[in-house]
């Protein structure tokens, strides 16, 4: 007799995850599926970040280390924060850890408590509203648009604070909407947040080298608010090294400390080899970064100029990240005589049966108008990808 939790019965899978099993699956079957639902770089690790890998086992980096990381990896990270940021934190403030999902799951377990409310801006990443669940925390969900360009604004922020708001999940730039905020926008949020000393940041900033159009902005920018902002970052998506799994973590110490009790209780340190990694990822320069960032940005409009062929499609124009996540509900009630779509899931099983191309369903970043498509692929992939798309959407009546 299965004996689970309550705990676990009650958590959702991640629906990223699960659809990207889906088409690997499918593609070990035989089946030509172009899988566009995972959300990381394509490009291979840079050839210097995999010498240091190969150099770390040489060298017997084979022991535990420290739970919070190797102290040449917390001071390289303090110093990206220096350098990148202009933001002064010391090395003990800094954790590493099990990539980017795991300095979350760490912060959100220690801070958030039974009955605290969470404010999530929607569309958030898939796995935000689960981890606030298993911390026993209730998520305050705040709906965007199109219209705000998928940002909420200082007056929905202060409506929904009430006396048991805890925190504030910001994603910028945004999984799945690529939207960003920027200084002003961002200024108008901590105006808010300034008046309500109880409540905490949590700022997931793991896309900060992916932006199209300026210098990322962290909320932790914001003197009046930083003692209040735990830095959520990693390596998987600016230097391609998202199997290596090394995130870390920036805040105040007394919760640098907790998060630190937690992992050693958890997990223990990160990967050594992929530790040293990481060193050598942050101080060697963002050159292959720098590289990324122009591919994406090249794809990101060849897509969107391939989506203005499909008629129905509605999208915002990402401004970092890797995705686009277009309204598909004019298609919701349409037929090709065999099938109906009634909604976001039905839309991607039509496109993975019709076209052969894997999306994830935007209901699983709460918005089920729409769908999330990752760009993270060949040009001629995508190009082909779209086309697919489009015969297949153009026989649904
Ligand atoms: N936050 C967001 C918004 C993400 O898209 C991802 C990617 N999975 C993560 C966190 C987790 O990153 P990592 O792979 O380093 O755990
Ligand atoms: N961040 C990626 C995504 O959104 C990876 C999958 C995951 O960790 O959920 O697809």
């Amino acid at each position: 007799m299965e004996q689970l939790s309550k705990r676990i019965k009650s958590l959702g899978e991640s629906q990223t995850i699960a659809m990207n099993q889906k088409s690997k699956d499918l593609q070990a079957q035989g089946i030509n599926v172009i899988n566009l639902t995972v959300g990381e770089p394509d490009f291979f690790t840079p050839p210097h970040v995999k010498e240091a890998a190969k150099k770390a086992i040489d060298e017997n980096y084979s022991f535990y280390t420290a739970v919070n990381g190797y102290p040449e990896l917390l001071k390289a990270i303090a110093t990206k924060f220096k350098n990148e940021n202009n933001l002064d934190y010391k090395p003990e403030q800094i954790m590493v850890t099990n990539g980017a999902k795991h300095a979350l799951a760490n912060a959100i377990m220690c801070l958030i408590d039974e009955g605290d409310e969470v404010i999530i801006p929607a569309p958030y990443w898939v796995s935000y509203a689960e981890l606030v669940k298993l911390a026993q925390g209730n998520n305050v969900i705040l709906p965007t648009s199109l219209d705000t360009n998928y940002k909420i604004t200082p007056e929905q922020l202060e409506k929904a604070i009430t006396p048991n708001t805890k925190a504030l999940l910001l994603c910028s730039p945004s999984n799945p909407t690529g939207s960003l905020y920027n200084r002003k926008e961002m200024q108008a949020l901590v105006n808010v947040l300034v008046k309500y000393p109880r409540i905490f940041v949590i700022s997931d900033e793991i896309y900060e080298h992916i932006n199209f159009v300026g210098k990322h902005v962290s909320v932790a920018e914001f003197p009046e608010i930083k003692e209040r902002c735990v830095i959520i970052n990693g390596v998987s998506k600016g230097y391609a090294m998202t199997g290596y799994r090394i995130g870390y973590m920036a805040a105040p110490l007394w919760l640098t400390k907790a998060c630190s009790k937690l992992q050693g209780q958890m997990t223990t340190n990160a990967s050594t080899i992929a530790q040293r990694a990481a060193i050598t990822a942050l101080t060697a320069g963002n050159e292959y970064t720098l590289e990324m960032n122009k591919a994406f940005r090249r794809r990101r409009d060849l897509v969107l100029g391939l989506m203005k062929d499909i008629p129905g499609l509605k999208c915002n124009v990402p401004d970092g990240a890797f995705y686009v996540f277009p309204d598909v509900s004019y298609y919701f009630g349409k037929s090709d005589g065999t099938v109906t779509i009634k909604d976001d899931m039905d839309f991607c099983l039509y496109l993975l049966d019709k076209a052969s191309v894997a999306t994830v369903p935007g209901g699983a970043f709460g918005d089920p108008r729409c769908i999330r498509i990752s760009y993270a692929n060949s040009d001629e992939i995508l190009e082909k990808a779209l086309i697919q798309m489009k015969e297949a959407l153009a026989k649904l009546k």
